[in-house]
Order: structure tokens, then sequence, then C-alpha cells
């Protein structure tokens, strides 16, 4: 074993001061840390002598350090599995913090991958020991001054890249954690908001109802049950909104796809909703008639039921052109109205979460919820939404959804 902590003025080759110089743009521009590894590996054999390259790292949370890439180029690639790979070259680097080298003594009949030469080199960042950076030869050369210096450099990249790994890491576990704050922060506002006013009424009416100073007549009684009622379904409603924007925005809710005939589909879905919207002219067409999609039948009802019931209650009296047709990116489904339209500052928050248009919502009950459902259900198709509107003459809503059969959705998910 030997120490080497001389570095002295060190002078890199050319094409040594090119290749550490394409190390480093690998390690700033590559996300990914194999394919890094991988290119590294490769630049680092062009000017150093190697057969093995091996990085130990750290195991989170335990004190042991396993392989985390090990390559095998040079001598032994054909049986790189039962190659001594380094371990104790690693625990030894790793232990001292220090370079590390060990040398076989050269036996000429004795099969050279029994001959190890080992280099190690501790990955060190902001003075923690992340891991070690192994090299081997088998049957020599031994490492000179220079070689070991070009392996330091070699090295420090490296380390840099698992330094810029854990960052990305921490940063993404903060958003996350962000992000579930601010749904938390979204939900008590919801819930002291808007479920508070059903609840509201229903507790309002049935105390009065329930008062035993006054005689209510069959008729106020009657009334009063009918709002305590028609509050509880919205309540309900809400409540059904509520969780299934949550369990959507989680990403957790799987779609069921199938294929769906959308003449079919629109007949039966249109059917229970035009009965409940009397006030709205709907007019569908599809084109070809047997055109289909892979989608989830419950999720796809729900959005018709969102757009149409928004039609409703944003463009009462209009008429809805539901229109579907194919297009070389996918299946396009418009829901088109001819109602006051939305201001063009709103356009871009419509599908927000609890997002409603101040213009537009006054004295109509909603929650902001239908179109962000609409949205993340879309989204989960890997499909499109977008809206298009102009005041006084009408809105727009776009859907694409990709044409693919759910072999190929499978495939590539
Ligand atoms: P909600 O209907 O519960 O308020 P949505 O997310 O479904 O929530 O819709 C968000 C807002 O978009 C609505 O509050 C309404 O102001 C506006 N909007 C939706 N559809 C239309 C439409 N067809 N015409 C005009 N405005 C609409």
């Amino acid at each position: 074993m030997m120490n080497d902590k001389t570095q002295t003025a060190i002078q890199l080759k050319p094409e040594e001061l090119e290749a550490v110089y394409t190390i480093s743009k690998i390690v700033s521009q590559e996300v990914d840390v194999d394919s890094a590894l991988e290119k590294i590996t490769h630049i680092s054999r062009q000017v150093l002598i190697f057969d093995n390259a091996v990085v130990y790292l750290k195991e989170k949370d335990r004190m042991e350090f396993e392989p985390f890439f090990a390559r095998a180029i040079g001598r032994g690639k054909k049986m790189a599995y039962d190659l001594p790979w380094g371990d104790e070259a690693a625990n030894e680097t790793i232990n001292s913090g220090d370079v590390y080298i060990r040398e076989a003594k050269l036996e000429p009949d004795k099969d050279r991958l029994e001959q190890g030469f080992y280099l190690g080199l501790p990955m060190i960042t902001s003075g923690n020991i992340l891991g070690a950076l192994i090299f081997i030869r088998f049957g020599g050369p031994s490492y000179t001054k220079e070689q070991i210096n070009l392996a330091q450099f070699i090295t420090t990249h490296v380390s840099q890249l698992f330094e810029q790994k854990r960052l990305v890491e921490t940063i993404a576990n903060l958003e996350a954690e962000r992000r579930l704050a601010r749904l938390q922060d979204d939900f008590i506002a919801m819930v002291s908001h808007d479920l508070k006013t059903p609840l509201g009424f229903i507790k309002g009416y049935t105390t009065t109802l329930l008062r035993k100073d006054t005689d209510w007549d069959k008729e106020t009684q009657l009334e009063f049950l009918t709002i305590i009622d028609e509050e509880a379904d919205r309540l309900s409603e809400m409540i059904e909104n509520l969780l299934d924007s949550y369990k959507l925005k989680s990403g957790t809710i799987h779609m069921d796809l199938s294929e769906i005939n959308l003449s079919v589909f629109f007949q039966s879905v249109l059917g229970h909703i035009s009965t409940q919207e009397p006030n709205l002219e709907i007019e569908v067409e599809i084109e070809p008639s047997e055109l289909v999609v892979y989608a989830d039948h419950k999720w796809m009802v729900q959005v018709i039921n969102n757009l149409v019931n928004n039609a409703s209650k944003y463009a009462p009296n209009s008429h809805l052109t539901i229109r579907a047709y194919y297009k070389p990116e996918g299946v396009k489904i418009e829901f088109k109205d001819t109602g006051p339209g939305i201001p063009s500052n709103s356009l871009q928050h419509i599908f927000k979460r609890f997002y409603r248009v101040p213009e537009r919502s006054a004295g109509v009950r909603g929650t902001g919820l239908g179109l962000f459902i609409c949205k993340q259900i879309i989204d989960s198709h890997q499909g499109e939404i977008w809206v298009e509107s102009e005041l006084e003459k009408g809105t727009t809503f776009h859907i694409l959804l990709p044409y693919s059969p759910p072999e190929e959705e499978a495939k590539n998910g």
C-alpha cells in the first residue's frame, strides 16, 4: 500500500487535458448517471491503461460500500463475472481516505487475471467520502505518478457527478414535500369555504324544523326538506369531486383502457345527461361513425359529464355541438357551445384546481374542480385538452387522445 499526497504542479499531456475536459462536460450535461459513467469509462480508457473500472458507493444509511458501476473493458472482458472486482481495495481506500495502490508480484507462469494491480481513489465531496473509484490492471504495468494524478482528476469529476445526483434527488424530495404542503393548504381552504356552505344550510334548516316552539305546516316542512336534500346532494358531489381530484393528482389512479366506440358511447352518456340538461340543444357528429378510442370508460364518462354540465351552467340555452374525428396525431373530440365565452385573461387559468371565472360564476354553483379533473383524466391518457373562446360567440373545449391500442400502451408504459 502506498500513500501519495504529493500533488505538486501537475502536467497533463494535451490528449489527457482534452479527455478531462470532455469528462467535465459529460458531468455537467448528462442527467443519467449510468450513461455518464459509461461515457467517462470509455474516454478514460483512451488516456489511462486499465482493464476494469469500478465505482463503490456507500449504501444509504449503512456503513457498507457496494459496487454501483463496474466495467471490464480490457483483459478478462469475456469472463467479467469471475473477476475480482476490488472489494478489498475499495475498503482500504475508503478507510484511509487516501490513494491506495496494491500491485501483485508478477509470476510469469501464473494467469494474468490473478495478478491484479489495483489503484483506489477516494471519492470526496464537501469533505465527505461517498465512495471509491477503483482501476484494475491485470499483470501490470505499475501505475506511474502521472497516471495517478490523471486518475485523481477523473475521480474528482466522477465524485461531482454523484454530488449532482444527490442534489437533484434532494431538490425532488423538497419539491414533493412542498407540493404536499400546498395540497394540504388547498384542502383546508376548500373545506373551510365550499363545504361549509351546504353544511350550513343543512344544519340551519334542520335546526329550524326541529324547533319545539314552532309548528311548521306541511308545505313549509317539504320546502325545507327539499333544500336539505339538495344541499346534501351537493355536499356529496363536492366531496366526490374533491376525492377524485386528489386521487388523480397523486397519480395513483390506473386508467383501465378499453376500446370505446364513440357513437355508441355518446348515445348512451348523453341519453342520461340530456334529461338533466333540458336547457341545452345537443348535436353529435362522429366521423366515421365507427370511430373508436382506447380510453377508460368510467373516467371518460366523467369528462363528458363535466363538459356538458358546464355548457349547461355557463352557456345556458345555447347550442352544443360535439364533434369527433380522426387526425394524424390522434382522435379529436370537440365541445363547441354558443354561449357568452370566457374572458381571455381567464383562459390560462381555467384548468387549475379551484379556479372559477369571476364574471361567469356569480349565482352559479360550482367548485372549480370540474375542468381540473377533466385535465387530469386526459393527461392520464397521454392526451391533451385545451380551450378556445371568444366573448359573445362561444367556447370550444378540444380533446386529443392518442390513437394507440392497449398493447402498445402497455409496451411503452
Ligand atoms: P365549476 O363549474 O365547478 O366552477 P369548472 O372547473 O368546471 O368548475 O370550470 C371552471 C370555470 O370555467 C367555471 O367556474 C366557469 O366560470 C368557466 N367555464 C367552464 N365552462 C364554461 C363554458 N362552457 N362557458 C363559459 N365559461 C365556462
